[in-house]
């Protein structure tokens, strides 16, 4: 199938306002990197989102999910095939003690949420720039608390284009970890259980945290956050600091001087100046202390041709 046929076929699956084509991924995505999709679509409905994965699977064309991009790197080639982004799927509602949020609400909103309803639980998640779908994704985490914790069960659109529930406990929620990408499964929705609290404490709580984020993390430059796990015994920002690596730059990527597990895109980075970058950082901490440290955040896409 050509890319005008799929146009067109996209055009009878989505509304055409939410069809885009050689988009430019970059502005959509938290760390402000990342070339063209061919094809970067919008849905409104989970049917829509459905009759995509179907017509993908009939086609044999490629799928992607993004959520805000706060824990992807996407090359400079950008993404060939069909880039499924769930902004419009947001609403968060209330049932008793739960919140049911769909995918492509911030998890900082539903967090909100939470608090106007006086409901305890997600106060862990208010600095956590990503969506619902990208923090259950990774079973999102800090402080102490992480979706694992919060999370009841998720609505997923399976691999052959089904809606199933899933239970938390079928997701393999772990140390940023799950088994989402595994199962090619397309999370829309997420209940979670939360306990009933007092409006002013949960308030501190989030207060408390979002002054300890604002004051350690350079939040004021385009990032991915935590660019490496925590390498057991070890904490990676003590390493890259004790590395003399702060400051260090190529390109437009910097390892940030205020936190030096974050590589921040300083001045219109290119992914391959933030790659270059991961992978001296990853040269240097393994010449300095023998320890190899893993990625946190995803890498995908091509490579410029
Ligand atoms: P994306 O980066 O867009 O995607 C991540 C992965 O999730 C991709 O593989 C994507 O395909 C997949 N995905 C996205 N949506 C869906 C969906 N609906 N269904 C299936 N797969 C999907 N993380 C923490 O855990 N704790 C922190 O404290 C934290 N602090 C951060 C601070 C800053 C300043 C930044 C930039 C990042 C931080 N992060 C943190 C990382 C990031 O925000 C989280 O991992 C977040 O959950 C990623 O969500 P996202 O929507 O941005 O996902």
């Amino acid at each position: 199938m050509d890319k005008q046929m799929i146009y067109e076929k996209l055009l009878e699956l989505v509304k055409k306002e939410n069809v885009k084509v050689d988009e430019m991924l970059k502005n959509h995505l938290y760390t402000k990197l990342g070339g063209k999709a061919d094809f970067f679509i919008t849905p409104t409905t989970f049917e829509e989102i459905q009759n995509v994965v179907k017509f993908s699977n009939d086609e044999n064309i490629p799928f992607t999910l993004l959520g805000n991009g706060s824990n992807l790197i996407i090359k400079d080639g950008g993404i060939r095939g069909i880039v499924i982004n769930l902004k419009e799927l947001n609403n968060i509602s209330t049932d008793g003690n739960t919140i049911v949020a769909q995918s492509g609400a911030r998890i900082i909103d539903a967090s909100r949420h939470a608090l106007k309803e006086n409901l305890s639980g997600l106060e862990f998640a208010c600095g956590i720039p990503g969506t619902v779908g990208g923090a259950l994704y990774m079973n999102a985490g800090a402080y102490g608390g992480e979706i694992k914790d919060v999370l009841d069960y998720a609505f997923v659109i399976d691999k052959e284009g089904n809606l199933v529930k899933r239970l938390a406990s079928d997701l393999d929620l772990d140390y940023r970890t799950s088994n989402i990408d595994k199962n090619k499964d397309i999370v829309i929705e997420a209940t979670f259980s939360l306990k009933p609290g007092n409006y002013e404490d949960i308030k501190a709580v989030m207060d408390d945290l979002t002054y300890k984020r604002e004051s350690k993390q350079p939040l004021e430059y385009p990032s991915c956050g935590s660019v490496f796990k925590r390498p057991p015994g070890y904490f990676a920002g003590k390493l890259i600091q004790d590395s003399n690596l702060q400051g260090t730059s190529i390109g437009g990527a910097e390892v940030s001087k205020k936190h030096a597990g974050f590589i921040i895109n300083k001045d219109n980075a290119t992914t391959s100046d933030y790659i270059r970058l991961i992978e001296h950082v990853q040269r240097t901490v393994k010449q300095n202390f023998g320890v190899d440290l893993e990625r946190e955040v995803r890498i995908i896409g091509e490579d410029p041709s």
